[in-house]
């Protein structure tokens, strides 16, 4: 059965009027301070739960718990024994893959055929995680003393982290830094986004199911400036795993430096995502429409900054405004919807106000352009495909990441111009090409500053390929290899044998 022939999910068990408690040591507790937030459905403003509100002092005791998990009987478990712990992770997100992704949509907005789809990356990040959790091993080497001292590499788990999150893809975003972390032998303090902690918390319940000791997946939500920063700055956490804007990132790097502690940053982009005359452009028009309109603009490596060849531009931008007038706009529990809301009042201000800038700035829009309010729109916070086009690159709109559902359309004429103006942004984490041209398609491949590019598709994703950013997108992968070490500190060992 296909996940669009399903019908509507049901209304998550999760949310079931209580209060929802944080996880800290294996068990569920109130913030020490007594205090709870809001989370709502951001498609009707329907009250989802008061969610215990975390700050210093949670994070402090929840840190104390990863701390002494850190140093107790997990410190002993086998790379088998962990294996098996997070293939029974796997297993259990797998039968709940419906109520996760439910609560995903519910809880942030996207549309339940796109929470649906998560199962294979959810579902397969842990179980490539339970793989390498046996394959982690240092190296003999051979130095300049051989016969006299032998050398070899221990790999180690770096230790307590700190792993905090966005909104836009709660499950995956979770499980992205649960997984390493279980697969290396550190432990966790995990602090959702404000916006929608209510899947992450959920895991965190799954996790207890699976087997996970006390102390080892600690889930505390609260807000960025307090919990978040408690946590950034925290003396006795080894890591921070940061996902989210490059604004925040910054000042995360700023708090880690009181103990240098290691960080990893997954941040925000403007991402090329370049159209040549000679490409399919059947496939590219669904194919660069999507890489923006998915998850209603709301993914950090949307190719908003459409280049396409002149010779085409007019045509192309055309079918892809079409494209765009098509989509159906709506509440992501109805199966149908290709588009949902944005997550907040907030995240729309801030959108509306780059359509604002975008006509001010002289863009020619072709399509969308103004915040939805008819019928049941008027509940939530919904903004339609938008395409701007005539967009120059000193336009705001071509500078800076809208994370809504708008593309910036930009003509250029050669190859050449094309490398340097798709590189000229600080930012460096997704981007796409389209032509039949290999020659072309492997030329843009080397010179594109990105961590990603992805040519003739947009926004693969596979837990064995990495994925991270250049420049201002951050540093440190998520998925394949490179990701585990992220995780694991490298300890050599010199033995005198002579
Ligand atoms: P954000 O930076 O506002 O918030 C992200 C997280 O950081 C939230 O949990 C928030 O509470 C916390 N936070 C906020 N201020 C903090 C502080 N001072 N100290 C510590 N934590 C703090 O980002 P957002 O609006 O939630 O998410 C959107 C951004 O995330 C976009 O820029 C997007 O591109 C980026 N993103 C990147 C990736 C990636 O993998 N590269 C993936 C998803 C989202």
């Amino acid at each position: 059965m296909t996940v669009m022939e399903k019908g509507p999910p049901q209304h998550p068990a999760y949310v079931d009027g209580k209060t929802k408690l944080m996880l800290i040591d294996g068990k569920w507790v109130p913030a020490l301070s007594g205090k709870t937030f809001e989370t709502r459905n951001p498609a009707t403003g329907e009250l989802l739960a008061d969610v215990a509100e975390g700050d210093r002092a949670d994070i402090d005791r929840a840190v104390a718990a990863a701390r002494k998990a850190f140093a107790g009987p997990w410190s002993k478990w086998k790379p088998a024994e962990r294996q098996m712990l997070l293939l029974r992770l796997a297993d259990l997100v797998e039968r709940h893959i419906e109520e996760l992704a439910a609560l995903d949509t519910y809880d942030m907005g996207a549309p339940i055929s796109r929470t649906r789809n998560n199962r294979q990356r959810a579902v397969g990040m842990l179980r490539y995680y339970a793989g390498h959790a046996v394959t982690l091993h240092g190296e003999t080497i051979d130095n300049s003393l051989a016969g006299e001292i032998f050398s070899y590499t221990l790999k180690e788990p770096v230790g307590v982290v700190g792993a905090i999150i966005p909104w836009n893809g709660p499950l995956t975003a979770t499980i992205w830094k649960i997984g390493p972390a279980l697969a290396t032998g550190c432990t966790v303090v995990l602090k959702p986004a404000e916006e929608a902690p209510l899947t992450s918390l959920r895991l965190g319940e799954l996790c207890l199911e699976a087997g996970v000791p006390p102390g080892v997946v600690n889930v505390v939500p609260g807000y960025g400036e307090t919990a978040g920063a408690a946590l950034a700055s925290h003396p006795d956490v080894d890591k921070v795993a940061f996902t989210g804007s490059h604004l925040t990132g910054q000042k995360i790097v700023q708090a880690s430096a009181g103990n240098l502690k290691r960080v990893s940053l997954e941040l925000g982009g403007k991402s090329p995502d370049i159209v040549f005359a000679d490409a399919d452009l059947d496939a590219a028009v669904p194919g660069a429409s999507m890489a923006v309109f998915a998850n209603s603009g709301q993914i950090c490596s949307a190719g908003t900054r459409l280049f396409v060849e002149k010779k085409v531009y007019e045509e192309f931008t055309g079918r892809v405004a079409a494209f765009a007038k098509e989509l159906r706009v709506g509440n992501g529990v109805d199966p149908q919807t290709q588009v949902g809301p944005l997550v907040s009042a907030e995240q729309l201000d801030r959108v509306t106000d780059y359509l604002s800038i975008g006509r001010q700035e002289g863009a020619r829009r072709l399509s969308g352009g103004e915040r939805l309010t008819d019928g049941d729109y008027q509940k939530g916070y919904f903004v339609p495909p938008t395409v701007f086009a005539d967009v120059r690159d000193d336009m705001r709109i071509a500078q800076e990441e809208i994370f809504g559902p708008v593309i910036s359309a930009i003509p250029f004429t050669d190859i050449e111009e094309v490398i340097q103006r798709g590189n000229a942004t600080p930012f460096g984490l997704g981007s796409g090409v389209w032509t039949r041209d290999v020659g072309k398609a492997h030329r843009l491949a080397r010179a594109i500053r990105a961590g990603s590019v992805w040519v003739n598709c947009y926004q693969a994703m596979d837990p064995a390929v990495p994925f991270g950013g250049y420049k201002m997108s951050g540093y440190g992968r998520e998925s394949g290899k490179q990701h585990l070490e992220e995780y694991l500190n490298v300890k050599a060992v010199w033995i005198r044998t002579a």
